[in-house]
């Protein structure tokens, strides 16, 4: 049976950015050259989501984080330029996200043992009676088999729930609890919002798309807004600035999702470079509006003496939400595990020492726009030093 000085649990954003950067630490320092390091993956092969990430183009980073310099480096040393967008969003120079896991691929895979196929189904600590080093036994499945390997070291990076057509079932967060971890509640978030509003059929504009303003009020005060392109679907609304509001919806403690539910709204502007006034001078709402919408509310405001103000209503259309959707079709996680029981400078468990963690495990997430990406490079470089520094 194999043992090795590290192994990663999950080959996606974290696991492979931690391997690269352990391999180019060790490259450049001397230190624990010869460790040998294993990338457990469930897929088929790694990198799986980072191929889905930006719609294909893979959003790595955003201007607004902290770590996007260190990000930008890394990415340059294993032979990826970017470019940023007017929005500040980064996204490798020849806007394919397959050239990144292919880059993050090659950087790893003359160093490191990957290992496909490999469902990891638990991870335990074993400490001999006579006080000599323990290690870790990770037990999974391959091709039907169960197999067995040992590290000295270990590294979490299976992802959260979020996309489980991915591989991101939330087992780490099993494994976690196992090993003595806390694991906040788990929701899907950065996805499309399922709405009602009176007079508005969402079937027949499923497709629709219009520049607006989304503010999530909740018992009625706002508590967060953002601006962009929403996309009606069939059941609702969808785009990233109606992803950024989900973070937001969620229940206090011990209270039902469904009845928090209630406690939220969503008011639309749908035509926030125009006043109310300007809107009520035209003779239609479309060429603001596409054809489809603007029928919408030309009906309404012709049909004013059933109480209903169309134009009031472009600028101030009230949803009420229904649900959120599912794990599908969610871009990230909110919650994982407790971030104070990590040393956030080396990733280390604070409860077992040799195991790390990074990436969408934790409890950290982000909008859209880079900043969950930036979370997984960011801790997986981080751990990688964690693990070098604490003498593999
Ligand atoms: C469609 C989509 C688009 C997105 N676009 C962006 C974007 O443009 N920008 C951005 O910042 N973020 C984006 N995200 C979010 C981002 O992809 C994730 O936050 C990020 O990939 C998390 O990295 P990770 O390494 O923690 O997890 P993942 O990249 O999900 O990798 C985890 C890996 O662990 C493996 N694994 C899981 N369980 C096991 C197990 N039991 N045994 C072995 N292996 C296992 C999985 O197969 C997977 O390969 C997007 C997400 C989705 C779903």
């Amino acid at each position: 049976m194999m043992k090795y000085d590290l192994v990663i649990a999950g080959g996606g954003a974290a696991g492979l950015a931690a391997a690269a950067s352990f391999i180019e630490e060790q490259k450049k320092n001397g230190k624990g050259e010869t460790a040998s390091v294993c990338i457990l993956e469930k897929n088929d092969y790694p990198g799986r989501k980072i191929n889905a990430t930006g719609g294909g183009r893979c959003n790595l980073t955003n201007k607004a984080c902290p770590g996007k310099e260190e990000t930008l480096a890394f990415f340059r040393s294993i032979g990826i330029e970017t470019w940023e967008d007017s929005e500040g969003r980064y996204y490798p120079y020849t806007n394919k996200a397959s050239d990144v896991s292919k880059a993050l691929i090659d950087a790893v895979s003359r160093s490191a043992e990957i290992k496909c196929g490999f469902t990891v189904k638990v991870i335990s600590r074993i400490q001999p009676d006579d006080g000599s080093e323990g290690c870790f036994m990770i037990t999974g499945m391959q091709e039907s088999a169960m197999e067995m390997v040992f590290a000295d070291k270990v590294l979490m990076a299976m992802g959260g729930k979020a996309g489980p057509q991915f591989g991101t079932t939330g087992d780490g967060y099993t494994i976690a609890r196992t090993l003595g971890h806390t694991v906040t509640r788990v929701f899907p978030i950065l996805t499309g919002i399922e709405c009602r509003a009176e007079g508005v059929d969402f079937a027949s504009l499923k497709g629709v798309r219009a520049k607006g303003t989304v503010i999530l009020t909740k018992d009625g005060a706002p508590i967060v807004r953002d601006t962009g392109e929403i996309q009606f679907t069939e059941d609702g609304i969808s785009g990233i600035c109606v992803f950024n509001l989900t973070p937001h919806i969620k229940a206090d403690k011990r209270e039902r999702f469904e009845d928090a539910l209630k406690r939220f709204k969503i008011v639309v502007d749908l035509a926030p470079d125009f006043t109310e006034k300007q809107l009520a001078s035209r003779e239609s709402a479309f060429g603001i509006l596409t054809e489809k919408l603007a029928a919408v509310f030309d009906r309404e405001e012709a049909d004013n003496a059933a109480g209903i103000d169309g134009i009031a209503r472009i600028k101030h259309l009230e949803l009420d939400i229904t649900g959120i959707k599912g794990w599908r079709d969610a871009q990230a996680t909110f919650g994982g595990v407790a971030l104070d029981e990590i040393n956030m400078d080396t990733m280390e468990s604070r409860l077992v020492p040799g195991l790390y963690f990074a990436g969408e495990i934790i409890d950290a997430q982000g909008p859209c726009g880079g900043f969950n990406l930036q979370n997984a490079w960011e801790t997986g470089i981080k751990a990688a030093r964690g693990i070098i520094d604490g003498e593999i």
